[in-house]
């Protein structure tokens, strides 16, 4: 059904709607994945007019946030006949940011579980927030078994299709020589939950974000040695670690030795029991059949207009989710309203062509930077460049990213950014009177 007024639409008051560009057009649109990006782009999708499914292959919403103690048969993740388990968080894990940052950009409630609050109660759709309910509701959570169906109803029936990134599934394991003939134990931090199989084991772990340090700082608690391996270690900051009788940073492992012996790069080397690779993951579509027009190379997910819409087959299939070193939420949020807008020609893309220039465009200017393929989708600090993204966003948002570096063993729990804290909260007042949070499931 057509849609012709503004009523229909239920977007915040204080939000600007942008004038349609001709009479807006509603759709049944296909949502998979209900994770916090599909249920997020569910909700805008509806927002914007549309109808709604979701297809979710496991049992329950919120992806990623719905801790489990399961992990999967293969420890490394690389056996595809593995028993998959979905989720990829540690029983200790406490979310790396303050909740404010992570809150909606339409209704200021926040999905987020706090710097306290992970968990087995981590699921997002825990939360206060009643917005990411929306597939839940009555737009139709359906029960993913067969992934063909999926591609039909993108195929057969013409359903635009949003296809919502589960991206912390397939392992990316460091490349190292013989690696799988090194005789210990070895596996990926998707599989890890708790320290206590450490205990009195020496264990190397490559990697150096946040799953390297929160996971070596867990394990350090019971194992004998915890030595951790990284590119981006600087050789001054190699060496035993303070407050620990038991870490050492070590530069990148060189190679492995049948006998068990891990080399690094500085001719150092060890006799450890385990090796734990906290190395992330790679874009993985395992069903999505494109006929080649969307790849992943290197972990370029390509081509992409803007990390969302292939050119040749926008708006009909386009990607939520895909930028990383993000504001999750809100990026979510941004990308689904966009896509939303879209599909009800209430925005225009580019024709295919100015499209694929601007891919190419961006792509050589990433060359030109020296930044290496497998970093097209790093936002960094170019996402405060987005207008929708408040002051005390970027500044919450920079100051937590200062706050880690200088207090990596305390910076969930001290902070000196309370000031944006308070603006934060100021400016959610400001549109308390407009929240739409019992509407939002509802219509
Ligand atoms: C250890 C860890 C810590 C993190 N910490 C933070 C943090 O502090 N703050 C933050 O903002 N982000 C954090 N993240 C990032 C996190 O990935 C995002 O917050 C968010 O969960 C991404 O949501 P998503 O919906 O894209 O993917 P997911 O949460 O992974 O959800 C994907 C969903 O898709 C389903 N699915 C997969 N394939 C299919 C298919 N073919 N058909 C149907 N359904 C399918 C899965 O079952 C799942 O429910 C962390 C990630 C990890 C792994």
């Amino acid at each position: 059904m057509p849609i012709t007024t503004m009523q229909h639409l239920h977007m915040p008051m204080h939000m600007p709607v942008p004038p349609a560009l001709h009479p807006l057009t509603s759709r049944h649109v296909v949502v998979i994945c209900a994770g916090a990006s599909g249920l997020v782009a569910a909700r805008e999708i509806r927002r914007e007019g549309h109808s709604v499914v979701v297809f979710e292959h496991g049992d329950q919403v919120s992806g990623t946030w719905a801790y489990t103690d399961k992990v999967e048969s293969d420890p490394m993740g690389l056996d595809t006949n593995r028993t998959t388990v979905h989720s990829s968080l540690y029983r200790s894990l406490r979310t790396t940011s303050p909740e404010s940052p992570w809150a909606s950009v339409t209704t200021h409630s926040s999905p987020n579980p706090t710097r306290t609050e992970t968990g087995d109660d981590s699921r997002v759709t825990g939360r206060s927030s009643c917005i990411y309910k929306t597939s839940q509701a009555n737009s139709g959570l359906a029960k993913m078994k067969q992934q063909q169906q999926q591609q039909d109803m993108w195929m057969r029936y013409s359903m635009p299709l949003l296809y919502v990134t589960a991206t912390n599934t397939q392992p990316r394991i460091a490349e190292i020589l013989r690696l799988n003939e090194w005789p210990g134990k070895q596996m990926h931090s998707h599989n890890y939950r708790v320290p206590d199989p450490f205990r009195d084991q020496a264990v190397v772990l490559i990697g150096s974000s946040t799953s390297a340090i929160d996971i070596s700082r867990d394990i350090a608690r019971v194992a004998k040695e915890v030595h951790v391996a990284a590119r981006s270690f600087a050789v001054e900051t190699s060496g035993k670690q303070p407050g620990y009788a038991n870490m050492w940073f070590h530069p990148m492992i060189e190679r492995v030795c049948e006998d068990g012996t891990v080399v690094f790069q500085d001719g150092s080397f060890i006799l450890p029991d385990i090796i734990l690779h906290c190395t992330g993951y790679k874009y993985h579509f395992p069903f999505l059949e494109t006929n080649g027009i969307v790849a992943v190379d290197d972990n370029r997910v390509g081509p992409l207009y803007k990390h969302i819409f292939p050119p040749i087959l926008a708006p009909w299939l386009s990607f939520v989710g895909i930028p990383w070193q993000v504001v999750t939420f809100p990026m979510f949020e941004l990308q689904s309203k966009w896509i939303a807008g879209t599909l009800s020609n209430r925005f225009a893309l580019p024709s295919q062509e100015k499209m694929m220039e601007d891919v190419e465009a961006f792509y050589s200017s990433l060359e030109a930077s020296g930044v290496p393929k497998r970093y097209t989708h790093n936002m960094g600090n170019s996402q405060c460049e987005c207008p929708a993204f408040e002051e005390w966003r970027i500044g919450m948002y920079n100051a937590n990213n200062k706050n880690r570096r200088a207090r990596p063993e305390s910076f969930r729990d001290e902070w000196e950014d309370h000031h944006l804290v308070l603006q934060a909260y100021d400016d959610f007042i400001k549109y308390t009177s407009h929240q739409v949070s019992g509407q939002c499931v509802s219509h």
